[in-house]
């Protein structure tokens, strides 16, 4: 009777001491609904930490011993065209990125696409940082938190709490705002070898008309379908001094390397689309003087390349040699609506197709007709007329305005609040894991 009644005891003191291991393993590793992944295997451990948090919980922690990309995941269901902010804390230490892009980081990010929220390095403490995104056509993203990118892989400590996410609601009307960045200098090295470009007097008044022309003659293209289009112009003496490369279009700015000097002027000014306008030398292109279809944290992002020769006619207006200088910031802010267009599903012809038809390039105006037709959807086919629907000129990029009176999402990045909601979740996570096991 007395052993029976001990060994009970025993029994339970190491009951208990299970559960207390269990318990405390689960604590340790829990990240609840989230997915892990890597590029590289064992450089990146996934914790909770109980002592670094910001909140109740404890906080979740990315240790990259070496260089990776690591992050932990959730899929969600969204509804098609509308806007979303996710947000979270951050905190970080010692975070450095392998080629020292300015991309990378501590950071939101959907996987598979290049939509981010800004990308915290070095050593900060807790602070917030959002990512605002469109789901254009999807009905599910992948959103994750994540220590590293997608231009560059990161080492160092980054810790992430208080996931939440948000819904706004869409401006709907067809004014656009566009801001026009003229950097004074290009200063970069280029193959081990420098280069060094400024812009002449003319250059940039050759660039300032050429801008006025745009915001006007971009309205009358559009016939009107585009209620306005304003330009502000901000000068930038900070030189360009990171270029990055591209199999098909060569040496290129890609948004990342001017955010430090463009984002004074982009925050609270609730513009729709940017213009980075700067020379360089044919040598580092591969035939091109604009390039479009990008983005600024979902804002359209295209670049305009002055020409390192000496009085030439791209962007100077004269009756005998060009009528039509705004043509590059038409054709690459055309770029962004094609692409929008095709984000959504719509059957559009495309911007580089105008020759197919019939249309030529001028020597006076260019495709001048060719981009009127195509904003007005009056090009002509034995099928009737096509080009961009008009439903383009409403569907702006998404913008923090869009969340004045957003709705939080209840439940995603859900945390058990209690012992009860712990034992569900391991069941659950056990459940989900024992289900994979047979898959395979
Ligand atoms: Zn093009």
């Amino acid at each position: 009777m007395k052993f029976k009644k001990i060994l009970e005891i025993l029994f339970t003191i190491f009951l208990i001491i299970l559960i207390f291991f269990v318990f405390n393993f689960y604590s340790v590793n829990n990240f609840n609904d989230f997915y892990l992944s890597k590029s590289h295997l064992n450089i990146s451990k996934f914790t909770r930490d109980k002592e670094e948090k910001y909140s109740n919980n404890p906080s979740y922690k990315i240790t990259s011993e070496d260089y990776n990309d690591a992050m932990f995941s959730q899929t969600v269901k969204v509804k098609k065209d509308t806007s979303y902010k996710v947000t979270c804390m951050v905190k970080t230490k010692d975070v450095v990125s392998k080629n020292n892009l300015t991309g990378s980081g501590a950071q939101i990010s959907i996987e598979e696409s290049t939509e981010k929220s800004p990308s915290i390095s070095g050593t900060s403490d807790w602070q917030k940082i959002e990512m605002i995104f469109n789901s254009r056509g999807r009905e599910e993203v992948n959103i994750g938190f994540r220590l590293g990118g997608y231009v560059d892989e990161c080492k160092g400590e980054a810790w992430f709490s208080d996931f939440k996410l948000e819904e706004g609601t869409k401006e709907k009307n067809a004014d656009w705002r566009f801001a026009c960045f003229i950097f004074d200098n290009v200063n970069a090295t280029v193959n081990g070898q420098k280069i060094d470009y400024t812009l002449s007097q003319q250059d940039i008044i050759d660039i300032n008309n050429t801008i006025k022309r745009f915001e006007s003659s971009i309205t009358t293209m559009s016939n009107g379908l585009m209620t306005s289009a304003k330009c502000d112009t901000y000068r930038i003496d900070t030189p360009i001094t990171e270029l990055t490369y591209d199999e098909t279009y060569g040496y290129f700015v890609d948004s990342s390397s001017v955010e430090p000097q463009i984002k004074e002027y982009m925050n609270g000014n609730n513009y729709d689309y940017v213009f980075i306008i700067f020379k360089l030398d044919d040598q580092q292109v591969k035939d091109w003087v604009g390039l479009g279809a990008m983005e600024y944290y979902g804002l359209g992002y295209s670049n305009i390349r002055l020409l390192n020769k000496d009085n030439n006619y791209l962007y100077r207006y004269n009756a005998r040699v060009n009528t039509f200088p705004e043509e590059v910031f038409v054709h690459e802010f055309l770029h962004t609506y094609e692409r929008i267009l095709q984000e959504y599903g719509y059957k559009i012809p495309e911007l580089h197709d105008y020759s197919k038809y019939g249309y030529t390039n001028k020597s006076l105006e260019g495709l001048k007709q060719w981009y009127a037709d195509y904003m007005t959807c009056n090009i002509k086919t034995n099928k009737g007329n096509i080009g961009l629907d008009p439903i383009v000129y409403t569907i702006k990029p998404t913008k923090s305005t869009d969340f004045q009176n957003s709705t939080v999402i209840e439940n995603t990045f859900y945390e058990p609040q209690n012992v009860f909601e712990k034992i569900v979740q391991i069941f659950k996570k056990a459940g989900k894991n024992l289900s994979n096991i047979f898959k395979d």
